[in-house]
């Protein structure tokens, strides 16, 4: 978790935060109030205890922040928290609520793949959500966010919002925005955004890993005039969505990790990205899988490939003890949690190793638990870390000593590449591999969603209308 607080949240580029800078820049009269900025690597649940420590912090600021005009949430949408039983952005979205009291109007931005809960439409006077995956608008996202709530401010009227809950359980790597059917529907926005009436439309992919009741797809729509104006355009949307449901599949190149490696052998393009989708830590999965090592360990053909990010603590323990410079024999797998301990035994060189990882940039990792260690076992380079950690950017491989030019082949534990890496590589083939972010959401366990649920029930069957909920008449 990194924490930024006061001023020091201004001119750092932060995650949205940029874009609600620049909105502010164009404005006169205008007197931002920086309080608070959290975000953290997913991967699993928050504790109770960070999250009160985060929310309780949240709430003493805005009381003691003196008069405010308005409030700016930025939120992903799909954080959750141990032991809370509730969707966890509408809780910290209450206890905003709740600390600046019933009239000061609040606007919420999100992460497209983020839920909301009827809960949010009682509180929030505008929604605004990244209409980008891979990510690249969280500029124009944080600065459409404060741009409603300071219409809202100027007017004094909320805007009527209705969202349309759809039950389609669609990974990220299915909605890519680049790829239909997601580039249409994208495209669309700001059509709607245009029509009379309309002050912006949104759809929240979600997140297709969390097994909770609120989980799905939406489409919010914001009406500066009536409920029934929003409802219309939103149901409209939620329709288009709903029709487009089966053409939500993989369209970037894909293929088993056996199938994979072996075209990766005969590429020629450097360098060439592979993503251990199933393992994808910025997915939530842990990261402690070392399947796709061990068959880039066998397979000599790939000459030099690093494999970054993976999570095991008891390794990095081990070379940490054994020195840099030093020949060890490495069990692989005996650190699996998430998947079966398939074991391994290697030979490997520590080449580096530091307690600490000192990362810049979007996806933070200054934190305690940021032990590292980089090896070599043939022509693999290695590396683990004491906790799970997303590489998804080129100056993460550099943090642990790898030049992220230098080599032929990388393999990641993501599903679709990150922007900056995105730019950077020749090629890119998506590993079906296994693991907690199986992209084939039929393969795993549901108990929590509301059934039927596309694509876990093939034939689900679906209207909006009782699945639409609106902010207070
Ligand atoms: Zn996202």
């Amino acid at each position: 978790m990194e924490i930024q607080r006061g001023d020091a949240m201004l001119g750092n580029k932060l995650w949205m935060v940029r874009g609600v800078e620049k909105r502010a820049s164009e404005a006169t009269g205008i007197e931002l109030v920086p309080l608070l900025w959290a975000t953290a690597l997913p991967g699993g649940g928050f504790t109770k205890e960070i999250y009160d420590e985060v929310k309780a912090e949240s709430v003493a600021l805005l009381r003691s922040a003196g008069k405010l005009d308005g409030v700016v949430v930025l939120n992903h949408g799909a954080m959750e928290v141990r032991g809370l039983d509730k969707h966890a952005d509408t809780d910290y979205v209450e206890a905003v609520r709740e600390a600046v009291g019933k009239d000061v109007p609040i606007s919420l931005a999100l992460d497209l793949h983020g839920h909301i809960s009827p809960r949010i439409l009682e509180i929030v006077c505008a929604i605004s959500a990244l209409r980008t995956a891979p990510h690249r608008d969280d500029l124009e996202t944080g600065y459409r966010t404060l741009d409603q709530l300071l219409t809202v401010i100027k007017t004094g009227k909320p805007q009527k919002i209705a969202a349309v809950r759809l039950p389609i359980i669609i990974p990220g790597e299915q909605a890519v925005t680049t790829n239909e059917p997601a580039k249409s529907l994208y495209g669309s926005l700001s059509d709607l955004d245009a029509l009379p009436g309309i002050v912006e439309a949104n759809i929240l992919v979600g997140f297709a890993w969390n097994d909770r009741p609120w989980v799905g797809m939406t489409a919010i729509v914001g009406s500066d005039v009536s409920i029934e104006r929003a409802r219309e355009v939103a149901t409209e949307l939620a329709d288009k969505i709903w029709a487009n449901r089966r053409e939500f599949v993989l369209s970037m190149e894909h293929a088993s990790v056996e199938e994979g490696l072996a075209r990766a052998a005969k590429s020629i393009e450097r360098p060439l990205f592979i993503s251990d989708s199933g393992d994808n830590t910025t997915a939530g999965a842990y990261g402690d899988l070392t399947d796709v090592l061990q068959a880039v360990i066998d397979r000599p053909e790939l000459e030099d490939v690093v494999v970054a990010g993976i999570t095991a603590p008891r390794i990095v323990a081990q070379c940490k003890g054994a020195g840099i410079g030093t020949t060890i024999t490495l069990t692989l797998g005996e650190e699996h949690v998430s998947g079966p301990k398939n074991l391994k035994t290697v030979e490997a060189i520590v080449e580096g190793f530091s307690d600490q990882l000192k990362p810049d940039g979007f996806q933070p990792y200054l934190r305690s638990g940021g032990a590292w260690a980089c090896v070599r076992i043939g022509h693999a380079i290695a590396t683990f870390h004491a906790d799970s950690i997303g590489i998804t950017t080129p100056a993460h491989f550099s943090m642990t000593g790898i030049d992220p030019k230098g080599h032929r082949i990388y393999v990641v534990k993501l599903g679709y590449l990150h922007p900056q890496l995105e730019d950077y590589r020749a090629r890119h083939i998506l590993l079906l591999s296994d693991g907690a972010s199986n992209l084939d959401v039929t393969k795993l366990s549901w108990s929590r969603i509301p059934r039927p649920a596309y694509p876990v029930d093939t034939d689900a069957s679906w209207t909006a209308e009782p699945n639409t909920f609106t902010t207070p008449a």
